[in-house]
């Protein structure tokens, strides 16, 4: 069913989620949208004002690594800021009382962490945009240190002590899936019995791949999303509400 009216999402939220054992969160920008963090992939997002550079311009030129970085330190002002919204508290909770063992997000913000899920209970399928790691031997960087060459620089990106180059942690356009992560995600995807998308269009690949694969392992699939997803026919569950009214009476403080 499709729920478009807050009260029933929000009972037919709590039957599913008070019936499930296993519950795996997939999250995407919408559940950081009201921390402040846009959506790049929007109508109006920065993709379309600034086209994203990929891998293999990043690794070809220093000036694409320059402009990578000055682009990062832009938006710095809105990650800096943000705070965990009602969609990562209400994951959060149901974290803390054991029914998510561990959670997916298509989203860079660290918000799920910074919201008190562990870690290593996060699988980040494009990365971290809050730290930087050198390409070649792995280190890491922190963001305030390269700003500060940078700017010292006169906006040159600084390299490693091993010569390799510095990049946010994330995983660009033409730069291979983190093998682990996929997949953890793939087994955790295959373990839960209800598969919660949250906030994801689930048209980039691999988001696309994992309710299908859910649905197909008996799992029961919700997607909460504003807009409408290729899925929706296939949910046991649509909620099309704002996001953090529909997670708000999940959050356990
Ligand atoms: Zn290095």
């Amino acid at each position: 069913m499709i729920a478009f009216e807050l009260k029933t999402a929000i009972s037919e939220l709590r039957g599913l989620i008070e019936g499930a054992k296993s519950i795996l969160p997939f999250t995407g920008a919408g559940i950081s949208t009201e921390c402040g963090i846009p959506d790049f992939r929007s109508p109006g997002g920065l993709w379309t004002k600034n086209q994203p550079i990929p891998f293999d311009a990043f690794m070809a030129s220093s000036d694409m690594r320059n402009e990578s970085w000055r682009r990062r330190f832009v938006m710095e002002e809105s990650f800096a800021k943000a705070q965990p919204g009602r969609g990562h508290r209400a994951l959060a909770s149901l974290y803390r009382s054991g029914k998510v063992p561990a959670l997916v997000t298509q989203n860079i913000d660290n918000l799920h962490q910074a919201s008190g899920i562990s870690p290593r209970d996060v699988i980040e399928l494009h990365g971290n945009t809050t730290y930087a790691l050198c390409l070649a031997c792995g280190e890491r960087y922190e963001l305030s240190w390269v700003r500060e060459k940078f700017e010292a620089n006169g906006q040159r990106a600084p390299a490693c002590n091993c010569g390799g180059y510095i990049k946010t942690a994330t995983i660009s356009f033409g730069q291979s899936m983190p093998v682990n992560a996929m997949q953890r995600a793939e087994a955790l995807t295959k373990a839960c019995d209800l598969f919660l998308a949250v906030g994801s269009s689930l048209v980039v690949w691999p988001a696309a791949g994992f309710p299908l694969m859910a649905k197909r392992n008996g799992a029961a699939l919700i997607i909460i999303n504003r807009e409408p997803t290729e899925f929706d026919e296939l949910a046991d569950l649509v909620v099309r509400t704002d996001i953090g009214d529909a997670l708000a009476p999940f959050i356990v403080s």
